[in-house]
């Protein structure tokens, strides 16, 4: 508990802190983004899938994803001796390999289908397969009971895998390419949102979740002596109540604030544990200064509301934790000015 709790704290400052030594402050953080000037172009091809990153060929991501969830699932398989691992990441790496290697086919308008596809590929295969059918509680508090009893079971590597270590490697690529929840709050209508953001103190909701989530599994295991057990039918109304709730609070904060994604940015409580991890993550948004007029294209098509061209002019990758690695900012920038790419952020400059 003294550990989460460190951790909860860490992750906290390190999106108020961080920034402020580390970085130099976004030019135009508080600008209202109907301000935000936005270019009509018709030509919307993205560097990533162009070739013309510095480091990365088109198809290197799903590559690198592809060959690393296979040797995953094979080192998986032949450690414990159960081909459900070598299914189960083999498919999610193939699946996620698919969604991007359609991403990087289709032309630039039709973009966006290639990470819808590995939305619902992996997503619905999570859902469905693992936590219905295997009954699985993939919820936080699944996470933290399986984690209290010592069980290695499959939401625990879940978290471990797509939450917390792969961050470091790929972003939050799983908000923006694989999580269930977002799966859904992705097909409502308010993908561009019109809103401002909401003040800073919305912002820490989802470290008031997380704390709940953490205080809940406490008084259960602690103070009424529940104990989780693997594949049971608690554990599945769990999942389906856990699920259930998360889908009505995302739906319902969709409309009122015309923000599809108002949920990830304010009450889901995984970004909590991902936040550390992605401030160092290897996959980045970067750009090219030089290319970049400021024009705001990219933030206002953010979702995620992150000041892109601010980080571009100070030659600096995105670096917020915020950044679901959508690629939508690549996809709209009529200059060509951005692209996804591996590399190491200096903390200092
Ligand atoms: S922030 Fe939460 S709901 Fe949103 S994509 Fe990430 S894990 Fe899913
Ligand atoms: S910075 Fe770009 S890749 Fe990251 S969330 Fe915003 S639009 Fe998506």
């Amino acid at each position: 508990m003294a550990i989460f709790t460190a951790y909860l704290y860490l992750a906290r400052i390190s999106e108020q802190v961080i920034p402020h030594f580390f970085m130099k402050r976004n030019m135009i953080d508080n600008q209202p983004r109907d301000q935000l000037p936005i270019k009509t172009s018709s030509h919307l091809e993205t560097n990533i899938c162009q070739g013309k990153s510095p480091n990365l060929s088109p198809w290197a991501i799903p590559i690198v994803l592809f060959a690393l969830f296979w040797i995953i699932a094979i080192l998986f398989w032949l450690t414990t001796g159960r081909m459900f691992y070598l299914f189960n990441f083999g498919y999610i790496g193939t699946a996620l390999a698919a969604g991007l290697g359609v991403y990087a086919w289709l032309p630039a308008r039709k973009k966006p289908l290639g990470r819808r596809l590995a939305q619902f590929l992996v997503g619905a295969y999570m859902l469905v397969f693992l936590g219905l059918l295997q009954r699985e509680n993939m919820q936080i508090e699944g996470f933290f009971f399986y984690l209290l009893a010592g069980l290695f079971a499959g939401s625990v590597i879940h978290y471990l895998v797509a939450k917390v270590v792969g961050v470091v490697i790929f972003n939050r690529g799983w908000c923006g390419w694989a999580c269930w929840t977002a799966m859904i709050l992705d097909l409502l209508p308010f993908k561009r949102h019109k809103t401002e953001p909401l003040p800073a103190p919305w912002w820490g909701l989802r470290y008031v979740h997380f704390g709940l989530s953490l205080g809940l599994v406490a008084f259960l295991w602690w103070g009424l002596g529940y104990r989780v057990e693997e594949q049971s039918l608690t554990e599945l109304y769990w999942l389906l109540g856990g699920n259930l709730l998360y889908y009505a609070i995302g739906i319902g904060l969709a409309i009122t604030l015309k923000d599809n994604r108002a949920f990830c940015k304010y009450v889901c409580p995984i970004p909590t544990l991902q936040k550390i991890p992605a401030r160092f993550a290897l996959l980045k948004i970067a750009g090219y200064a030089e290319k970049c007029t400021e024009c705001g294209a990219c933030t206002k098509m953010c979702p995620m509301d992150i000041d892109i061209s601010g980080y571009i002019k100070n030659n600096q990758r995105v670096l917020s934790t915020e950044c679901v690695m959508c690629l939508e900012c690549v996809n709209v920038c009529a200059r060509d000015a951005l692209f996804a790419n591996f590399a190491v952020d200096r903390l200092a400059r």
